[in-house]
Parts: C-alpha cells; sequence; structure tokens
C-alpha cells in the first residue's frame, strides 16, 4: 500500500425497499422547497408518480436528459431551472440524468438528490462530464456531487436485464481501476473489492430474475461500493479507452466497458500483482481478467467491438488516442499494445 491521503465530503445515503416515499422529508432536512425535476424521457414515464407526490413543491421537470450530457442540454436544463426558480435537483434515473443534474449543479451550486435506477454509480461521484463539438471533457468539482442518495430497490424493477447487467459492469469497471489508481487509500480498496464481490454475487440474479428485489437490493449496494470506489480514485487505461472510443464513435458508454475491462486487466496484469490477486478473489476466479470474462458471459454479455461495427481503422485512431494523453495506469500505456488489446476485445477472444 502506498502512502495515502483521505478526504472524507458529506453525503447522505439510505438504501431501503420504499424509501423514495420519504423524498418530502429529505428536501425537509436540506431546508429546499422547489424541485425541478431532471430525468430522462422514460425515466419521466416512471416518476410521474413522485412528480404527483410532491406537488406543489415541483417547480418544474426536465426530462430530456441524454446520455453523455450534450452541452445543448445541460443549457437546456440550466434554463429550466432558472425560469423555474428551483433551489433543489432532484434526479431520478441513472448516469444520464445525475450527469445533467451535475451540469447544472455545477453553475448554480444547486443541492442534488439522487435517486438511482441504474448500477452505473454516479450518484457517489463528483465526477462530471459534458458533451461539446470537441468531445466529451470530464473533471471533478464538490457542486457536483449529490448531497442525498435514496436507493428505492422497488423503482429499479423495471431496469431491463440488459441494461441491469451492463450498467454494473460499468460499476465493476470503476472498482477494478480503483484497486490499482496510484491515490488509492485502505478504505477506497475496501470498497472497490467489495463492490466487486457484491455485483459478482448479485447482478447474474438481477439478470436470471428483475423482479427478484433481494438482488436489485444488492446490485443496488454494488452500484455503491463501486461508485464511491470510483470517487475517491483516478482512473486508468481502461476509463481513457471506454471514454475514446464511446466518445468519439458515439458508442453505448457501459457497453464499451464491459466488452474492454477483460482486456485492459489482462494487459495490466504484470504491473500490478496486488490488485489483480484482490479482483480474482472476489470474482472467486485464478485469475482476474479471464474471471471478468465469464462474469460477462454469465450476464449474457457476449459482444466484440467488431459487433459494435468498429473497423481495424478505427482500432488505429482509438490506440493512437490513447497513448496522446496522459493518465494513470500500472503498465506503460504503449501503442503496439494497445492495439493488441483493442484487437483482442475486437475478436472477443478469451484473455489466457
Ligand atoms: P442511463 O442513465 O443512460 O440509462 C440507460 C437507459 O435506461 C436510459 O434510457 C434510461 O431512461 C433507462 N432507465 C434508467 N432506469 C430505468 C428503469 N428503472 N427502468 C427502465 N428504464 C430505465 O445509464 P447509465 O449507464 O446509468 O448512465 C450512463 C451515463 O452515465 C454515461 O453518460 C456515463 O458517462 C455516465 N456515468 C457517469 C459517472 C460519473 O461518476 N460521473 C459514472 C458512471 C457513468
Amino acid at each position: 500500500m502506498p502512502p495515502f491521503l483521505h478526504e472524507t465530503r458529506t453525503c447522505r445515503v439510505r438504501l431501503e425497499n420504499g424509501c423514495w416515499a420519504d423524498l418530502p422529508g429529505e428536501l425537509d432536512r436540506l431546508g429546499v422547497s422547489r424541485i425541478l425535476v431532471v430525468t430522462t424521457p422514460r425515466g419521466s414515464d416512471a416518476a410521474a408518480d413522485l412528480v404527483e407526490a410532491l406537488g406543489a413543491g415541483v417547480a418544474g421537470v426536465f426530462d430530456r436528459a441524454k446520455v453523455h450530457v450534450p452541452s445543448d442540454t445541460a443549457e437546456a436544463a440550466l434554463g429550466e431551472a432558472q425560469q423555474a426558480g428551483a433551489d433543489v435537483l432532484v434526479a431520478p434515473g441513472g448516469g444520464s440524468a445525475i450527469g445533467v443534474a451535475k451540469a447544472v449543479a455545477m453553475e448554480t451550486a444547486l443541492p442534488i438528490v439522487a435517486l438511482p435506477t441504474t448500477y452505473s454509480g454516479s450518484e457517489m461521484t463528483s465526477v462530471w462530464g459534458i458533451t461539446g463539438e470537441d468531445g466529451k471533457r470530464t473533471g471533478r468539482s464538490a457542486a457536483a456531487a449529490p448531497r442525498v442518495v435514496l436507493y428505492d430497490p422497488s423503482r429499479t424493477l423495471s431496469l431491463p436485464p440488459r441494461l441491469s447487467a451492463l450498467s454494473g459492469m460499468n460499476a465493476v469497471a470503476h472498482a477494478v481501476e480503483a484497486l490499482y489508481a496510484p491515490d488509492r487509500s485502505p478504505l477506497s480498496c475496501l470498497l472497490a473489492e467489495e463492490g466487486i464481490r457484491t455485483m459478482a454475487r448479485f447482478l447474474p440474479r438481477v439478470v436470471d430474475d428483475p423482479v427478484d428485489v433481494e438482488a436489485r437490493t444488492g446490485a443496488l449496494c454494488g452500484a455503491h461500493l463501486c461508485g464511491w470506489a470510483l470517487d475517491l480514485t483516478s482512473m486508468g487505461l481502461q476509463h481513457k479507452l471506454a471514454h475514446v472510443i464511446g466518445g468519439s464513435l458515439h458508442l453505448p458508454h457501459a457497453l464499451v466497458h464491459a466488452i474492454l475491462l477483460p482486456h485492459v486487466v489482462a494487459y495490466n496484469e504484470g504491473a500490478a500483482p496486488e490488485a489483480m490477486d484482490r479482483i480474482a478473489g472476489a470474482l472467486e476466479g485464478e485469475r482476474a481478467a479471464p474471471a471478468l470474462f465469464e462474469l460477462n458471459r454469465t450476464l449474457g454479455i457476449t459482444d466484440t467491438l467488431e459487433d459494435l461495427g468498429l473497423t481495424p481503422g478505427d482500432l488505429d485512431r482509438a490506440a493512437e488516442m490513447a497513448v496522446r494523453q496522459s493518465y494513470p495506469n500500472p503498465a506503460r500505456v504503449h501503442r503496439v499494445g494497445v492495439q493488441r488489446l483493442l484487437q483482442d476485445a475486437w475478436e472477443g477472444r478469451r484473455p489466457c
């Protein structure tokens, strides 16, 4: 374990079946009363009863949140918040809804109450992202971090098995990279390892039986742990490649993460032995990379980069972009190695 510096920020987190019903009490605790609900078009149907229950407290509903937070979407949501005179942002949904709320909070310092319905873990982080014409910019800001997180398993039963599996593997990718991050701490490693273990235990059950409330509860707990680990650490090659491929080629973020993860872990294997042991142990496998590949298969994720329509030329461009920037990664990032990694992910080869 390297020397570490750990900072704690305040976030009130509750996980309990039915806890969204206590949202009015949570808003009272924050001393706020003019709510802007921020969600995706699909989320607005799911949140309709919530909006009804909040009654006159709802000053506006912005239901056009989109994945990767396009800058015009962020601006439109900011306009709604200002027009409504909102003093709080309530975001039911996944990383897309919460991401748009974060973009508004950065401009307004309004508190966010996150009501997560996927497993990608964004609710636990101060990480923001906004996509403009020049690609996706990301950063960290205390203003973007939700102040309250309410995990209500009963509100996640409608999340389709495929989206459950993919957003869950996105969370596992956070935890994997947290385990070899240069700024890891004893706490972040515990969160990450337990997050992977919890996801591996409950995600397959969610996929088999989407209305298994106990499995949904476990998967939300896994998302909480993995997201928190992401908040405490810097991400490496996995997140850089997912960003480059997902952002520049407009491919589904979580699926790109899931496809890449076993191959990035194979790439880093020799340079992060302690992390690899912890990942393999959490997955009850002998080695981390094949165990992650098997977890994908168990969840029905058999896709390859070729299935996503990437061409060999795209792989070259992605490798070039990934080596052009600098970021922490246990193994040295070099073009030939990254190209080989991407080729394996393109073919869907099992890491050996
Ligand atoms: P998402 O929010 O994009 O949701 C995926 C789809 O599922 C959407 O159509 C949504 O409407 C639908 N959905 C959500 N909950 C549902 C439910 N209960 N029932 C039915 N449908 C439901 O998915 P995501 O994977 O959570 O988020 C992806 C975005 O989050 C990306 O932009 C990614 O970059 C970002 N992200 C950010 C962080 C961070 O810390 N900032 C972390 C992880 C992901």
